[in-house]
């Protein structure tokens, strides 16, 4: 908001706009007001000779029945009103004879008849409908709406103005629809007087329709006083909605009475509409209204900056948003795919580690993978295991005699065989070249020197088709428990076990004496 908003705004919720609408429209003001003005009328029809033409006004009897029960002296307002009835039957002027009850039903509310004021109402409503005149039942019920208020149930009084809206229809007089959108403003702020906090906002938000709807209405009369009027009115709703502690428009019941008395009065007799609203000009009082209106403006000014500012605010923050979300899902999809690529990283790195722990040729566990065999048995010096060292007997004649393509596929056939011949918990590793290990563990050890001889008798008796090949090996076995110093020394004796059965001959197994060392 600018500073020069922000200052509008300060001048406009300081000035108290109900209070400014109370002084200019005090009662007692209008009327001294009134009175001097009957007064100088009545002395010039004296002057002029010609007093029963004033008198004879229905206007001006009910004028002075007003001014009568204002002074507290409801005999002589009530005898006036009788005046006008009986010159209005003389007439046969209907209209002035049903506003006149109206007044009538005024006096009587103010004398504290609220059953009698009700009923004079009720009766006007009942003729004016049955007459066909819809703007006279307008004023009727708006005549009942205000009893209602005064007896304290403003839900009916609502009740009330919004019929005899309804009974105007759009089409009816617009100084009428003006007065009836006051009072349904009025009415509404002392119900909300009496809600909650949610539903007091929800009801001052229907005043402040309804009194634009009056300013708006207002501004098709041709009566500064009445648009001032309404405008204020206005700016009162406006505060309240801005400050819910605000009091709002008037809201008793008792200048909304002098507002639809003074309206049926002229109504009734075709006198000036206010005795100080003269001539077209503006008059002194139209002073504080105009700068009531004036305020009101601003700070109708001001909701519009402000709502323009909140749509901005709103459109920014959207721009934010969207770009926030653009940005999330980038990085969203972003994550998305580096975590397919870890994942695929992953794979990858599992199957080098596998490749790396796995011999090329037979794909058998390589050296390295016995590495990693060796320092797991090392860790545990009191498990048990054998290992059964195999090295196939004058290999190398077969990559002279065969070619070394040969020796490579006899290679793969004896993994084969060694895989078969072993269980899956068994370690079957290519120890290097020509040389394989079997590692037997924990009780299966035992089995060490037969599961040695199965394989010895397997690859003898295995053919190596298409060509003339039958190859044989020699087996050196060592168990855990036969020295101290873990894998390298087992392996070391299983190897010169190896050694020892090349020296015998070849073809055969060489394990410790008898039954030294399987497991416990
Ligand atoms: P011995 O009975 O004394 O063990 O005789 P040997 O011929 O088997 O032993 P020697 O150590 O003399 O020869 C081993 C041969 O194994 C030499 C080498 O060419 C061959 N060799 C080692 N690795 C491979 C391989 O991956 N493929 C092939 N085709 N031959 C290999
Ligand atoms: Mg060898
Ligand atoms: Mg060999």
């Amino acid at each position: 908001m600018t500073d020069r908003l922000r200052s509008v705004r300060d001048i406009a919720l300081d000035a108290d706009v109900p209070d400014l609408l109370a002084s200019i429209a005090s009662a007692a003001e209008r009327e001294a007001r009134i009175r001097l003005w009957l007064e100088a009328t009545l002395q010039q029809a004296r002057a002029s000779g010609q007093p029963a033409q004033v008198y004879n006004q229905p206007g001006m009897a009910l004028l002075q029945a007003w001014l009568a029960c204002q002074s507290g002296d409801y005999a002589n307002a009530l005898a006036h009103v009788a005046q006008v009835q009986s010159l209005c039957q003389s007439r046969a002027d209907i209209a002035a004879s049903l506003l006149t009850q109206m007044v009538h039903a005024g006096i009587l509310l103010r004398v504290g008849d609220t059953t009698g004021a009700r009923a004079n109402a009720q009766a006007a409503l009942v003729r004016a409908t049955a007459r066909g005149r819809r703007d006279i039942a307008a004023h009727a019920l708006n005549c009942l709406a205000l009893i209602a208020w005064a007896a304290g149930t403003p839900g009916a009084a609502q009740l009330h103005v919004q019929n005899a809206l309804e009974m105007l229809g759009p089409g009816g007089d617009a100084r009428l629809r003006a007065l009836l959108l006051l009072n349904l403003t009025a009415i509404r702020h002392t119900i909300a007087a009496d809600l909650g906090a949610q539903r007091r906002r929800e009801v001052h938000y229907l005043s402040r329709t309804d009194a634009s709807h009056a300013a708006a209405t207002a501004a098709r009369v041709p009566d500064i006083w009445l648009q001032a009027l309404c405008f204020s009115t206005q700016a009162s709703c406006e505060l309240a909605w801005l400050r819910p502690q605000s009091r709002g428009p008037t809201t008793g019941s008792q200048y909304h009475e002098d507002l639809t008395w003074l309206e049926l009065i002229w109504q009734a007799g075709n006198i000036p509409r206010l005795p100080f609203v003269q001539g077209g000009s503006f008059p002194d009082e139209a002073g504080p209204l105009i700068t009531a209106f004036n305020r009101y403006a601003a700070i109708w000014t001001l909701l519009q900056a402000e709502q323009v500012l909140q749509q901005t605010r709103v459109t920014r923050l959207a721009i934010i948003y969207d770009m926030l979300s653009t940005s999330l899902r980038r990085a969203e999809s972003r994550i998305e795919e580096l975590l397919h690529l870890i994942e695929q990283f992953q794979q990858t790195q599992y199957r080098l580690k596998q490749d790396a722990l796995r011999d090329a040729l037979t794909g058998l566990p390589n050296r390295r993978h016995q590495q990693e065999v060796f320092a797991a048995l090392d860790a545990d010096r009191t498990r048990p295991y054998a290992m059964l060292l195999i090295d196939i007997d004058h290999f190398k004649s077969i990559n002279d005699r065969f070619s070394h393509a040969v020796g490579d596929q006899v290679l793969i056939k004896l993994a084969h065989i060694l895989t078969s011949c072993t269980l899956p918990t068994d370690v079957v590793i290519r120890h290097g070249g020509e040389e394989f290990l079997v590692i037997l563990l924990d009780e299966r050890s035992k089995d060490a020197a037969s599961v040695a001889e199965h394989i010895r008798i397997a690859i003898e008796g295995t053919s190596l088709s298409p060509f003339p090949i039958s190859i044989t090996v020699s087996i050196g076995i060592a168990f855990a428990r036969e020295v101290p110093g873990g894998t390298a020394a087992i392996i070391a004796m299983a190897d010169s076990r190896l050694y020892q059965a090349k020296y015998n001959g070849r073809n055969c197994v060489i394990a410790p004496p008898s039954g030294a060392m399987g497991a416990d």
